[in-house]
């Protein structure tokens, strides 16, 4: 079992001409409310590739908590363990994506940051296989979870976003963290200036795997102080919000499959590319059968 710990949003998404500088409106093409949050999109990544999927969280008592409920229901998702906060309202996100797909993101936590360690929580992570933790609840919770998960023999892994620094603790008891290249810059608080500079800095912040996230080029894998290019599949990419999101629940769901930590992130670069082709974070999220195509088309352009 996979288990997801951490945020669910309702996501209210805007297509925008341009992004608003500060001083600027701007009249939105569109707006679309629906479920979202890191860690309820990193389970439903995880659970449409086929994975079986629990979601740990807490929302408000209100009408987006029920219709985050209905969405874990319709998707599948355990849900015994998202929680109500009774003086809080369900996290909600402001996300503006403009014409070229590029995005910018208000998040409200909300219930989000009453989410805690307890008793409970602890217990849902230590029946699972893979812990998928993000950065969007309090740091206690996630270094909580990371060490029972590491403790019981899960494989913890921690996508650094929205990033802040975390203790050491909380590095150790991954099997591997997920940033992308501005995490990176703010993890080694410079950007180093090849791989090889990276899986030094890596090692020396006390991180044993990493990937880091590129975009339209792809990821970098570091283990064991090696670093392999994984390319990205090319794509019309038209709205990547969420794709980190997906790429996070697909390695999640490629480890709890027994994949190596390599094949888990080409797997989850379709995925993520796969999720830059819609609009939307969850919407866009492929089953494994839609992904499937994808990869094949990724070993094509490999060994073209
Ligand atoms: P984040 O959304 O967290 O900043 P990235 O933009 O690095 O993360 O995207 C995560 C992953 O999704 C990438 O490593 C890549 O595999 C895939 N991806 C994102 N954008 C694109 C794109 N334009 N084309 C192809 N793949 C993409």
């Amino acid at each position: 079992r996979i288990v997801s710990v951490g945020s669910v949003n309702l996501d209210h998404s805007l297509r925008v001409p341009a992004i608003a500088k500060p001083g600027e409106t701007v009249l939105a093409d569109s707006a679309r409310a629906g479920t979202g949050g890191k860690s309820f999109n990193q389970a439903a990544a995880a659970r449409l590739l086929g994975g079986e999927v629990e979601l740990v969280a807490m929302t408000g008592d209100d009408d987006a908590a029920r219709t985050v409920r209905t969405d874990l229901r319709d998707l599948g998702i355990v849900s015994d363990r998202v929680l109500v906060c009774r003086d809080e309202p369900t996290g909600s996100a402001f996300i503006s994506v403009d014409a070229t797909g590029e995005n910018a993101i208000v998040v409200v936590p909300g219930a989000n940051a009453r989410l805690t360690a307890t008793d409970e929580v602890s217990a849902a992570v230590v029946e699972a296989d893979v812990v998928l933790l993000a950065l969007e609840v309090p740091l206690d919770t996630v270094t909580t979870c990371a060490r029972h998960a590491a403790a019981s023999g899960a494989k913890v892994v921690l996508n650094l976003s929205p990033y802040r620094a975390v203790p050491d603790e909380l590095l150790r008891d991954c099997f591997v963290v997920i940033v992308n290249r501005h995490e990176l810059a703010q993890l080694c608080r410079d950007v180093p200036d090849g791989w090889a500079e990276t899986a030094a800095a890596l090692d020396r912040a006390g991180i044993r795997r990493a990937i880091v996230t590129l975009g339209a080029q792809g990821s970098v894998l570091f283990e064991a102080g090696e670093h392999t290019r994984v390319p990205a599949v090319r794509v019309n990419a038209v709205d990547t919000t969420g794709s980190g999101d997906a790429f996070a629940g697909a390695v999640g769901y490629g480890l709890a499959r027994g994949l190596d930590l390599l094949a888990a992130t080409r797997l989850a670069s379709g995925a993520g590319a796969l999720a830059a082709t819609r609009p939307g974070a969850r919407a866009s999220y492929p089953t494994m059968a839609q992904l499937g195509d994808f990869l094949e088309e990724l070993e094509a352009e490999e060994r073209g």
